[in-house]
């Protein structure tokens, strides 16, 4: 048995069925990860990024054909199972990402000659000069040419235009989104390539709108060559470019805002905003797709959360830094709440600051919600100085207890009968409901009682 699998990953290309039957993936390169495969979807994501999820993945076994391909589920639980197994048996399993975008229904092409020659041509440039960033090639400073302003796409303007030139190709894919958006224009992406990336008028009627784009050495980006600015097609209310990458795209600030947004809601906006028609199965995928996002980033805070407990305790010795976790109905652990109060302070505080602290609270906007509390101390000079603050999962009686108890040990504040708590200004229901009274008493009763 492995415990690390080798990972062998066939990246930017897309599958064929050849001439004799047999079944090919062409183009792109390899890169090789060497993980726990449990771990592998969380380094996939470090590698390729949010651009993971419009991959499809399929696996083969070492011995086995192209043919004997199996596909990999970012969701179904069993197929990723049965290749971590056949993985840990192995040592080496050969997983294969193939774009969507590019290759929306995995149709099986044979590539032409021309294609396949270009394709070998890419790929060898790549692995010969794997570090050369050729994003960074200087411009052109020999003198001799007039250097022109160069054309940019403006951001929300949707205005497509030849000679355009864009900082990289997801740039111009977004800038086809947004043209296709504001003028309800139903166009699809008709190459996507490292090489040149284009689209065509998405509908049947014959029309000649057609944009190409390509990287152009001399500056350092990729610039509009071919461009059919007028269709001759009457809209009919689609729009082919709008896959569920990117209505997840669109909607992904609206999800993290709301998880439970409805696939409706978001097929009735794109109808309202764009005018465009889509379906509810993009919606509901797209929904799925950002969720996988979502939860990912939110796994990847939270154990990065448990590492920044470690790191404060490592640099500021002495410090306070609790992060407590509840188990969830799954059984998961979930974040509570993080207390930080770091050792200078302590010290400091109580040798030089005035007897006085404040406490306030106050919402986090983020996804994961949340309250911030924080204790603000006086100095000598009368400025503001932080003493220690904490994350909780709501704001209650229970928590601000709790946070006045790791205050009242971190400096010694015994019963309260030396110090003065005031509110300052807040939201915050448990310090409207104290303000009345006098917080020094309330506080320390609710701390005596627990
Ligand atoms: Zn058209």
């Amino acid at each position: 048995m492995f415990e690390i699998v080798t990972f062998n990953i066939s990246c930017g290309g897309y599958w064929v069925k050849k001439r004799t039957g047999d079944v090919g993936y062409i183009g792109g390169d390899v890169k090789t990860i060497e993980c726990k495969p449990t771990e592998l979807f969380t380094l996939l994501s470090d590698e390729f990024g949010e651009g993971l999820y419009i991959n499809k993945l399929w696996y083969t076994l070492p011995f086995e054909d192209h043919k004997d391909r199996k596909k990999l589920s970012y969701v179904r639980d069993d197929a990723f199972k049965e290749m971590c197994e056949a993985g840990e048996w192995k040592g080496v399993v050969n997983l294969f990402l193939v774009n969507t975008v590019d290759h929306p229904e995995d149709q099986f092409q044979e590539p032409c000659e021309e294609e396949i020659r270009v394709e070998r041509n890419v790929a060898g440039f790549v692995d010969e000069d794997e570090d050369f960033d050729y994003h960074n090639t200087p411009l052109n400073s020999d003198g001799e040419e007039e250097e022109e302003p160069l054309l940019r796409f403006k951001p929300g303007s949707g205005h497509l235009e030849l000679k355009q030139v864009f900082d990289t190709i997801e740039d111009f894919k977004d800038a086809l989104v947004e043209y296709a958006l504001k003028g309800g224009w139903n166009i699809k992406l008709n190459k996507w390539g490292r090489i040149k990336s284009g689209a065509v008028c998405g509908t049947e009627d014959n029309c000649p709108w057609k944009i190409y784009c390509s990287y152009e050495e001399r500056y350092g980006k990729w610039m509009v060559k071919t461009y059919e600015a007028d269709h001759k097609c009457q809209k009919d209310g689609y729009s082919k470019i709008l896959k569920s990458g990117v209505i997840m795209k669109i909607f992904m600030d609206e999800i993290r805002n709301d998880i439970d947004l409805k696939p409706k809601y978001i097929q009735e906006q794109i109808e309202q905003r764009f005018n465009l028609i889509t379906t509810i199965d993009k919606c509901k995928n797209a929904k799925k797709m950002a969720k996988i996002i979502i939860n990912r980033d939110h796994e990847e805070q939270f154990s990065r959360l448990k590492d920044y407990r470690l790191a404060i305790l490592a640099t500021n010795p002495g410090s306070t830094v609790v992060l407590d976790t509840v188990l969830n109905d799954d059984g998961a652990e979930v974040f509570q709440r993080f207390y930080v109060c770091f050792e200078t302070i302590k010290k400091l505080w109580t040798m030089w600051c005035r007897p006085i602290f404040g406490l306030d609270g106050c919402f986090l906007k983020c996804t994961l919600k949340g309250q911030l509390l924080a204790a603000v101390g006086r100095d000598a000079n009368n400025g503001m100085y932080p003493i220690a603050w904490a994350v909780v999962d709501v704001e209650n009686e229970d928590n601000w207890t709790w946070f006045l108890q790791k205050l009242q040990f971190d400096f010694n504040l015994q019963g309260g009968q030396n110090f003065t708590i005031s509110l300052i200004r807040s939201s915050s229901s448990f310090i409207q409901h104290h303000r009345s009274h006098s917080i020094t008493q309330v506080s320390f009763t609710t701390l005596n009682h627990t």
